[in-house]
């Protein structure tokens, strides 16, 4: 649904809308017939990433000489609202482009960019990023797992938990102490490459409340040795700046898919109250419901202009961690009230799983936890006071 005609993102040019067209369609094709049966195995099927890869949705924003689309954030925020806008919550296909890759781009050597970038663009690799443990994620300082250099190779020891693309992620760019004794200082992020390695294992596949395609899992290490050309960067100890450095544009596209599910919602509840009807008028009759749903409706525009300035400035470099943080908390905030007081007006058949209501409900939830919680978010806003 178009909730406000006329309104177009100030970013979206005609290159865009073609894109943004194509992305639409092989979802239609390619992921949504299958989006079922992926929540019931708790994955979606391995070969979805090849395919993805070869319809130029993986890496969009990674330069062409890496394999990638050569595109920009826009590119990205145009792929990440057609998955939303498909309802396919488990592809971890913004980790993986939007987040793990970049971090390649941005941080990683020649050879290492020319070594994984293209693989990650073709599906053939897929990205994780494993920050949080279980004893700590929202305190990063508190990271137990370690990489202990000896010789021209770290040995990694250390668990992880909660990772996205847990089980077919093969390209993992760890966060480790190479320096115990250094706080901050001493975070570096490693890249394991899990087909190379021994003494790695992939452990439960996570029973969640919702996101069931999602892959997320725990992660073991146990005497992992890569070589010491694996540390992504110049210099050890770079791992947290290089997290806060791009934890902006994770947290953005958090918030563009909680502007999109709103939208969704929003769509959805408008075409049901038209057609049910109670006490012999539709439901959209009662005042009630117009009142709630034009709340709703207002408070989805404030934020899509929200997110829509916050895409500009990023393009423009210029998007700060705390805009950053205002937009991840308050879209998924909203999107959490939208999609529940959307749920209400569907009744008994909102609480049934074959309304794409109910399953926005319980993906919804997770958006308030991940990407940095949303009171960490407000701490970050806080701090600016
Ligand atoms: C589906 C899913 C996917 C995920 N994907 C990934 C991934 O790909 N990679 C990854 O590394 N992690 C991932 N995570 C982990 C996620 O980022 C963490 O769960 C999150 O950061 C919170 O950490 P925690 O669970 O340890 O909670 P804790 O840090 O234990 O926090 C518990 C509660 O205390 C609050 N709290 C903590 N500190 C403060 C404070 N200073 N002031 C006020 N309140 C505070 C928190 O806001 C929260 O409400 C994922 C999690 C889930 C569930």
């Amino acid at each position: 649904m178009e909730l406000n005609a006329g309104y177009k993102s100030p970013w979206l040019n005609e290159e865009l809308e073609i894109l943004q067209d194509a992305v639409r369609k092989f979802y239609e094709k390619e992921m949504t017939p299958h989006a079922k049966r992926w929540n019931d195995q708790g994955a979606v099927d391995r070969d979805a990433w090849n395919k993805a890869g070869e319809a130029g949705i993986l890496c969009a924003s990674i330069s062409e000489e890496y394999g990638g689309g050569g595109g920009n954030f826009a590119h990205e925020v145009v792929i990440t609202q057609e998955q939303a806008r498909a309802g396919v919550a488990g592809f971890g296909n913004s980790v993986h482009s939007g987040i793990v890759a970049h971090y390649i781009q941005s941080y990683g050597s020649e050879e290492q960019k020319q070594k994984w970038l293209p693989k990650m663009a073709s599906g053939e690799m897929v990205g994780a990023i494993a920050m949080t443990e279980p004893g700590t994620g929202s305190d990063l300082q508190g990271v137990k797992t370690t990489a202990r250099k000896v010789g021209n190779q770290y040995v990694i020891n250390g668990s992880k938990t909660f990772i996205t693309n847990g089980q077919h992620a093969n390209l993992i760019c760890v966060v480790a102490k190479t320096d115990v004794n250094a706080g901050a200082k001493g975070t570096s992020l490693i890249v394991v490459e899990t087909d190379e390695v021994e003494g790695f294992r992939r452990g439960r596949n996570l029973d969640k409340l919702g996101q069931h395609a999602q892959d997320t899992s725990e992660l073991f290490f146990d005497d992992v040795k890569v070589p010491t050309s694996n540390l992504l960067g110049a210099e050890e100890g770079k791992g947290f700046i290089q997290l806060m450095q791009q934890l902006p544009q994770e947290r953005l596209i958090i918030a563009i898919q909680a502007v999109v599910a709103m939208e969704r919602a929003i769509g959805y509840t408008a075409e049901y109250v038209k057609e049910r009807k109670a006490f012999g008028q539709r439901i959209l009759d009662f005042q009630n419901t117009q009142f709630k749903l034009a709340e709703c409706k207002t408070e989805a525009t404030i934020a899509r202009v929200f997110v829509d300035d916050c895409t500009v400035k990023l393009l423009d470099g210029k998007l700060d961690a705390t805009t950053a943080a205002m937009a991840k908390w308050w879209c998924t905030q909203k999107e959490n009230d939208i999609v529940d007081e959307c749920l209400q007006f569907f009744g008994g058949y909102g609480y049934m799983m074959e309304y794409p209501i109910a399953q926005m409900y319980q993906d919804a939830r997770i958006q308030k936890i991940y990407g940095g919680t949303n009171e960490i978010m407000k701490m970050l806003i806080a701090r600016t006071l």
